[in-house]
Formats: structure tokens, C-alpha cells, sequence
């Protein structure tokens, strides 16, 4: 596919693509029609209805990507949604690929630590159940539903900001996957 197709909103993947993207990835893969594709791109702003070519619904960081370099390799329009609360509805396009980080939302705290590791789907709600039952609460947004990942790159600023600041001034280490399809870890000692 060329990227002079990715600018239009109708594209249409070819199934042995698909296949061949099915075979790196481990969850669901929904085309236009399939159960499921209609929850699976709708954002909280119920004004934009947009409708990709395809929806990668990810498992874990191998599945994010395999679906980057898949964009990549297709000159495919990529969009990431987590939460879903972007108002202007940049966490899913039209006629593209979205990779859907909603059945990523896993949480492991460390009480000894004060720390906890969060997966990019999770929601605040997701990260406050799971701090509360150790005493301890993150900063975060006032809302439970929106997305920590689309909230901690925006800033984020919630109920405990006035003492405590910004989400991102909280975050200690994130692993990124980067447009050019390598996964990366940042923190204070690695870049
Ligand atoms: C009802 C409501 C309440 C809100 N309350 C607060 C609040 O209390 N405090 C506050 O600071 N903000 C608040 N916001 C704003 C909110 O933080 C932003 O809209 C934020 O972008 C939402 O993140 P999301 O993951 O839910 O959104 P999405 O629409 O899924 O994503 C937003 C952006 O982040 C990117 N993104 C999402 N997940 C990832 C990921 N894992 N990796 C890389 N990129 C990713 C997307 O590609 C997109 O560009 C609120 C918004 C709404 C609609």
C-alpha cells in the first residue's frame, strides 16, 4: 500500500497482509463487520465516529510492535487509543490502523517501594484499585475512566496535583515503542 493511499479515508488492507500480520500478533484482529470492531473504535466524544481499516486489539508490547511495524511497513495511518478521552479524538483515525491498548490494564505495586507499574490501557480507576489496597494512591485525574497514558503525557493533573503536582512529574520509568518500530526504555539513567 502507498502512503498516498494512507491519506484516504477508505483503504482496504489486503487479507494476506492481514494474515500475515495475524501471524505476529497475538490478540484480536477486526476488520470493518467484525464483533466487536464498533465498541472497539468508539472514543468517549460521540462526535467523532471515525472507522479504521483495521483494529489491532494488543496483548502486550510485542503486539504494539508488530502492529507499528505493520503501519509502517503499509504506509498505514497509526493511531494508539488507551482511555479513549481524547476530545478531539486523537486516539483513533479513519482508515487506518488503530492498536487498541483496552485489554491492556494490568498493575503491579510495590508497597516497600511506593511504587507502581501500570500496563498503557489502564485506566485511572484501574490504578487506583489496586494502589488503595496498600494505603497508597497515585497522582492522577479526577475522572476514573480516562486513560493514564493519554493523561500522564498531557500532564495530568488531579485531586492530589495541589500537593503533590503533575502525573508526569510521578512517572519514573515508561518503556516506549517508537515510530520506527524499536522498544525502548526511559527513565534518569536510560535514554
Ligand atoms: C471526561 C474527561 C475527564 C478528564 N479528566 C481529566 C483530569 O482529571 N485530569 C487531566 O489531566 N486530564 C483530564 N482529561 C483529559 C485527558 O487526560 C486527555 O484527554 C487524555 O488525552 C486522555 O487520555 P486517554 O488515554 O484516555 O485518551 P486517548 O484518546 O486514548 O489517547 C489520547 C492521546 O494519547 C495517546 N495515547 C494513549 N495511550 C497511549 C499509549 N499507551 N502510548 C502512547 N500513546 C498513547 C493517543 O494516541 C492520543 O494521541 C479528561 C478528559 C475527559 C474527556
Amino acid at each position: 500500500m502507498s502512503s498516498q493511499a494512507s491519506a484516504r479515508s477508505e483503504v482496504e488492507i489486503a487479507p494476506e497482509w492481514i494474515e500475515r500480520l495475524r501471524a505476529q500478533h497475538r490478540g484480536p484482529l477486526l476488520r470493518p463487520g467484525d464483533p466487536g470492531y464498533d465498541d472497539a473504535r468508539t472514543v468517549w466524544n460521540a462526535m467523532i465516529q471515525r472507522r479504521p481499516a483495521l483494529i489491532a486489539r494488543c496483548l502486550g508490547a510485542a503486539d504494539v510492535l508488530a502492529g507499528v511495524r505493520f503501519a509502517r511497513e503499509q504506509g498505514l495511518r497509526l493511531a494508539i487509543k488507551g482511555g479513549g478521552h481524547n476530545i478531539a479524538g486523537l486516539g483513533t483515525c479513519d482508515g487506518g490502523l488503530l492498536l487498541d491498548l483496552g485489554l491492556m490494564r494490568g498493575v503491579w505495586v510495590d508497597p516497600e517501594e511506593r511504587m507502581a507499574r501500570a500496563q498503557g490501557g489502564c485506566l485511572l480507576g484501574d490504578v487506583d484499585r489496586e494502589t488503595q489496597l496498600h494505603g497508597l494512591a497515585a497522582t492522577l485525574g479526577f475522572v476514573s475512566n480516562t486513560g493514564i497514558a493519554g493523561l500522564t503525557v498531557g500532564g495530568g493533573f488531579g485531586y492530589l496535583s495541589r500537593r503533590f503536582g503533575w502525573t508526569s512529574d510521578t512517572v519514573t520509568a515508561m518503556e516506549v515503542v517508537t515510530a520506527d518500530g524499536r522498544l525502548v526504555r526511559a527513565s534518569e539513567r536510560e535514554t
